[in-house]
């Protein structure tokens, strides 16, 4: 599931990093057209006739820009800071929380000046000294299908394998992890995969490796000494779910072998939607079958004066008992962040 662009569009600004002329010539070497384009917040010209279209081409269409905002959005409740490295990702996963943060600007974007991001964040870690501060480089994108590209996310890692106070974190859903193993961590560097269902992946999550070759490529990362994690998400309530999601966390934990034993998380996100989202979804998937029926749900206002719709209580208690009982005969050591 490699990514191979089918634009690539160049802000002007990003040839006068050595990360840009690289990509350009590499771009121009294999074939790729390419253009340069104005500020990789207002890119205009990516085909398609409906909203379908646009956001398929879009999800096809690279940018390669210069981060301007160098100051961090906080990024609870899983980090201190977001740490900007991408935005967006190839994937087209229908309940993606993108959909709605990045509307109709779905394209992908990478950041050539990944050395002014990481100084940045040696500012944030000195501010908090002598805490310990925590980035979260997954929050706006799934930064590993541009990593073939840029190598930012193991400049991270390396980064932050520096820092005594400074420690690091993402997800993917996404295996072309290898440029990764051999990265100097020393284990400040939390590697997450996002896994669901083989009925979730295969229904929802389009353009994205499937569950086993997920639970290979995070075995490989433990073997390469990383703390794992896993977020389950969305957890979905469907005929047979109990089953499914209790057969998913003993596939997870054949797979890994004796690696299940070592420093492992769990972030279980139940799924939940949004009026705006779910405008949204219907827009680019039309024939979605991802379960957004208001009177299902019960109603929960949010921190940004907009609401979301999230299961009952009766259901999330079901799934709170679920997730508590599967992990305890599987993961008994593992700890779990946050059940929402
Ligand atoms: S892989 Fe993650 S970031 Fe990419 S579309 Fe799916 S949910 Fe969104």
């Amino acid at each position: 599931m490699v990514f191979i662009p089918r634009r690539v569009l160049f802000e002007k600004d990003a040839l006068n990093y050595p990360l840009g002329q690289e990509l350009y010539r590499r771009f121009v070497r294999e074939g790729v057209p390419v253009r340069l384009a104005g500020s990789h917040n207002r890119i205009t010209g990516i085909p398609g006739k409906t909203p379908g279209e646009a956001y398929l081409e879009a999800k096809r269409t690279l940018v390669v820009g210069v981060r301007r905002t160098l100051k961090f959005e906080t990024c609870r409740p899983s980090a201190h800071y977001q740490l900007p490295l991408a935005t967006s990702c190839s994937g087209r996963c229908e309940y993606c929380y993108l959909q709605t943060t990045l509307g109709n600007r779905p394209y992908l974007r990478v950041y050539v000046n990944v050395d002014e991001i990481l100084e940045a964040a040696g500012g944030y870690i000195r501010d908090r000294a002598p805490e310990i501060t925590l980035f979260e480089g997954a929050a706006t994108s799934d930064p590993v299908p541009v990593e073939r590209y840029t190598g930012s996310l193991k400049k991270a890692v390396e980064f932050f394998g520096r820092q005594e106070l400074g420690r690091f974190r993402f997800v993917t859903k996404f295996t072309d992890v290898d440029s990764l193993l051999d990265a100097d961590h020393r284990g400040h560097t939390r590697f997450r995969f996002s896994i669901n269902t083989g009925r979730v992946i295969s229904k929802y999550e389009h353009n994205t490796p499937g569950l086993q070759e997920r639970l290979e490529a995070a075995k490989k990362v433990s073997g390469a000494g990383y703390p794992l994690g896993f977020i389950i998400a969305p957890i979905m309530v469907y005929p047979g779910w109990e089953g499914e999601y209790r057969d998913l966390l003993a596939q997870l934990r054949k797979t890994l072998g004796p690696a299940a034993e070592r420093d492992i998380t769990f972030e279980l996100i139940s799924h939940r939607f949004t009026a705006r989202a779910k405008r949204r979804i219907l827009e680019v998937f039309p024939a979605t079958t991802l379960p957004m029926e208001e009177e299902t749900r019960k109603f929960k206002y949010g921190q940004f004066g907009y609401g979301k719709y999230v299961y009952p209580e009766e259901t999330m208690e079901l799934i709170g008992s679920l997730f508590r009982d599967a992990l305890a005969g599987t993961f008994p050591g593992a700890g779990v962040e946050y059940l929402v």
